[in-house]
């Protein structure tokens, strides 16, 4: 996979200094995603009337929609400081014994890509969510004991791109779980000018639509093309990104107007072409288009399903009538396959 596409949705590395600066930091900032929004309002606000460690939350949806930003609004809202870390980052199980034993009272904990985590690393954290204590074996063979250390009351947030990659008991020791969805479009429109406000870009309507519609609904991809429309307006025109130079960055780009790139159109063509439309089996899908198949699964398929390009059926995945319409073919019958 390539890892300077435009349209990816994980983080890259000149994201990293833009998006400090972008991140709402309260709920009231953080804008769409109404639903989690509210429940979490109403979850932060009774733990801190009644004086407690908010319930552990997990967040899960595909790479760039929100997840670390709501990790560290959730702290700011409780008014208490946030350790992150991620998964794959934590090597031995007292990596994270010692973030564990570090806790302030109340403080929350965020385990990026959560699922990663070793299986002995992960069994730490069984007790520690649960009971607030750590299970340390001191010893070896038969002399061994365990010996608890009690924690401070502290919140786990957990982020990762599907539920379905945790073990159970696991998702099972988390009291609040949330999915986040692609942004509707309007929400993104106001992402566009809240990110432009920031960045000082003077940008207009039609030009905030332009990329409020090719992002994805992912706020992470909008924030990426808008810099770079940002760069076309600076040298290809007086500095305002309009809607004619938003849209000629865009192509230059090679952005289309549902935000496909160039996998999108490959992984769509390889079922219609290669496959008959489908179904076809992901690994099969995987090899042919010489992509990784966790990056099928969590980046390009959720977009694709959500807006009507792809179904997943028991038997593989299908392109839909939709898809053949985007190259211009006729969607073959039920029965009868179009490339046979
Ligand atoms: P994730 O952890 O899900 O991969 P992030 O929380 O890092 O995603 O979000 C990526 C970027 O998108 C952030 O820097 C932030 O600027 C922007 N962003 C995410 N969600 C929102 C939102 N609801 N409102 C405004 N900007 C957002």
């Amino acid at each position: 996979m390539s890892d300077d596409r435009l349209i990816q949705a994980v983080r890259q590395d000149d994201d990293a200094q833009y998006e400090a600066g972008l991140r709402p930091r309260t709920l009231d900032d953080y804008i769409g995603q109404d639903k989690v929004r509210e429940n979490l309002a109403v979850s932060i606000a009774a733990a801190r009337q009644r004086g407690e460690a908010l319930d552990h939350v997990l967040l899960y949806g595909p790479p760039g929609l929100g997840k670390t930003t709501l990790a560290l609004v959730i702290a700011n809202e409780l008014g208490v400081s946030v350790r992150g870390t991620a998964g794959p980052v934590l090597e031995k199980p007292g990596d994270l014994a010692a973030i564990l034993t570090n806790l302030q009272d109340r403080e929350v904990l965020f385990i990026d890509e959560i699922h990663r985590m070793a299986p002995q690393i992960e069994e730490i954290l069984y007790p520690a969510m649960e009971d607030y204590e750590l299970d340390i074996v001191i010893g070896q063979g038969p002399g061994a004991r365990s010996v608890k250390v009690p924690l401070q009351k502290f919140t786990l947030v957990g982020a990762t791109t599907r539920t379905g990659l945790l073990t159970s008991p696991l998702r099972s020791r988390f009291g609040i779980v949330h999915r986040l969805d692609f942004y509707a479009e309007a929400d993104m429109l106001e992402i566009v000018h809240r990110s432009a406000r920031i960045l000082n870009v003077p940008i207009d309507h039609e030009a905030a639509g332009e990329i409020a519609r090719r992002c994805r609904g992912t706020p992470r991809i909008a924030n990426r093309l808008l810099r770079r429309v940002r760069d076309y307006a600076q040298v290809r025109a007086d500095g305002h990104a309009t809607g004619d130079v938003a849209r000629k960055a865009l192509v230059l780009l090679d952005v289309d107007e549902h935000g496909f790139d160039e996998v999108d159109r490959r992984l769509l063509r390889a079922i219609i072409e290669k496959f008959g439309g489908g179904p076809v089996g992901l690994n099969t899908l995987a090899a042919a288009i010489s992509e990784e198949k966790d990056a099928i699964e969590d980046i390009y398929e959720p977009f694709l399903m959500q807006i009507g390009f792809l179904d997943r059926t028991p038997r593989g995945r299908v392109a839909t009538p939709r898809a053949f319409a985007y190259f211009g073919l006729p969607a073959p019958g039920k029965d009868q396959k179009l490339w046979e």
